[in-house]
C-alpha cells in the first residue's frame, strides 16, 4: 500500500486520519507543528510522541522532503542557488534572494515544463512530472532550514507554469499561508503564468490575496505568438481579459513582466503599444533584460533601449522598474542549474 503523503494533508485532513490511529486532538497539533513550524523530515525527530506512536505513523505516512545535491553563491548580492533532489531521484531547483524588505524564495512548480517558450531553459527537455504540494513546501522548509534565514516573500516563477498544476498549486498556498504553519502572508506570494484564461479566472474565484503576474513579453499577438507557443491558442485579448477580471475579483494590483530581447520586442514604438495594451490598468511592469541560454540564440537588449523602454512607458505614467538582475555570477536564471546538472549526469 503506498503510504499518505503527511505533509500535503491540510490540517482537518490529517485529523481525520488520525482519529482512525486513535489519538486524541492535541496531538493532531503537535505533529502538524513538527512538520509545519519545526520542519522536520523524519517521524523519530518527534520527540514528545512515544517510540511506539512514531512507528505506528511511520507505517502509514511517508514524510515527502528533498535533499541538496548542491549550491551555488553569489558573491555580490548574497543569493543562493539550491538544486535538490527528489526522492524519485529527479531534480529542481529553487533560489533564495535577499532583499531589504526581507527574503524571497523563488520555487519550482514542476519538474520540467511543457510551454516551450523559446527563451526558457526550463522548458528544453518537456515536463516531466508536477510536483506536489509537500514537494513545493518543501523547497521553502529546506531553504529556510539550510540557510537559516527566515523567509517572508515567495514567488513561484521557478520551472514550470504554475497553473499548470492547479490543484496541487492552490493546496500549497493554503498550507504555506496557514497561521498554525509557516504563516506566509497571502500578500506577500506572487504567483507567475504564461496566460491560461479559464484557469486565470478559476484562480480569482479563490479568495486568496496573492499577486499575480503574467509573463506578457510582447505588445501584440503576432510577437507573442514568435516567442510563447501558448499564445497560439490563447489571444492576447482573452489573457488580458482575464487578467481584468482577476483584479476585479482580488483588488490586487497586477504585474506584467516583460523580457526585453535585442531585435524582437525592444523598440520604443512596442513600449507606446505596450502602454496603449495596459491603459486604465492598475499595474507594475517588470522589466527584465532577457538572460541568454546557450541552446538559444535569443540576446539581451542594450542598455539604451532598456532605458528608453521605461522612459517611454514612464511618460506615459506606468509604473515601471527595471528587474535587478540577482545571482547573475551564478546562473541564477530560470532552469540553468538544474539543466547543466542534467547535461553532466546524463554524459
Ligand atoms: N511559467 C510561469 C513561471 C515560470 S517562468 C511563467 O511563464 O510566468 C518565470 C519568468 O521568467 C517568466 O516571466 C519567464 O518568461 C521568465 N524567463 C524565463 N526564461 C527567461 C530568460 N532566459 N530570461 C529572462 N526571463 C526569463
Amino acid at each position: 500500500m503506498n503510504k499518505i503523503d503527511i505533509k500535503s494533508l491540510y490540517i482537518d485532513e490529517l485529523a481525520m486520519e488520525l482519529k482512525s490511529l486513535g489519538l486524541p486532538a492535541f496531538r493532531v497539533k503537535q505533529i502538524y507543528e513538527w512538520l509545519h513550524v519545526k520542519l522536520v523530515t523524519s517521524f523519530e525527530e518527534m520527540t514528545n510522541l512515544s517510540k511506539e506512536l512514531r512507528e505506528s505513523l511511520n507505517e502509514k505516512f511517508q514524510i515527502t522532503s528533498l535533499q541538496e545535491v548542491d549550491s551555488l553563491h553569489s558573491a555580490s548580492d548574497g543569493t543562493i542557488k539550491y538544486l535538490f533532489r527528489l526522492m524519485d531521484d529527479r531534480v529542481i531547483e529553487s533560489v533564495l534572494m535577499k532583499y531589504h524588505h526581507g527574503n524571497s524564495v523563488c520555487i519550482s512548480s514542476q519538474v520540467g515544463c511543457k510551454m516551450g517558450c523559446k527563451f526558457c531553459a526550463s522548458t528544453i527537455g518537456g515536463k516531466e512530472r508536477d510536483l506536489l504540494p509537500s514537494e513545493m513546501l518543501d523547497q521553502i522548509y529546506r531553504i529556510q532550514d539550510l540557510s537559516g534565514e527566515r523567509v517572508s516573500n515567495i514567488v513561484v516563477m521557478g520551472t514550470g507554469e504554475p497553473l499548470d498544476n492547479y490543484d496541487n498549486l492552490i493546496r500549497f498556498l493554503k498550507l504555506i499561508i496557514d497561521p498554525q504553519g509557516l504563516n506566509i502572508s497571502a500578500r506577500n506570494i506572487t504567483v507567475s503564468t504564461c496566460g491560461i484564461p479559464d484557469k486565470i479566472r478559476a484562480f480569482a474565484e479563490e479568495g486568496l490575496p496573492v499577486t499575480l503576474a503574467l509573463s506578457l513579453h510582447a505588445p501584440n499577438n503576432e510577437i507573442r505568438k514568435s516567442m510563447m507557443p501558448v499564445a497560439t491558442k490563447y489571444e492576447l485579448s482573452e489573457v488580458m481579459s482575464a487578467f481584468r477580471y482577476y483584479y476585479e475579483k482580488t483588488g490586487r494590483r497586477l504585474t506584467f513582466e516583460y523580457s526585453l530581447v535585442d531585435g524582437v520586442n525592444d523598440e520604443e514604438e512596442h513600449a507606446r503599444e505596450l502602454a496603449k495594451l495596459v491603459k486604465g490598468i492598475n499595474c507594475h511592469i517588470n522589466l527584465i533584460p532577457v538572460n541568454p541560454i546557450k541552446e538559444r540564440n535569443y540576446r539581451k537588449s542594450k542598455n539604451e533601449k532598456i532605458q528608453n523602454f521605461k522612459f517611454t512607458l514612464e511618460k506615459n505614467r506606468i509604473n515601471v522598474t527595471i528587474r535587478r538582475e540577482m545571482g547573475a555570477d551564478i546562473d541564477a536564471a530560470c532552469g540553468q542549474l538544474r539543466k547543466s546538472y542534467i547535461d553532466k549526469t546524463s554524459l
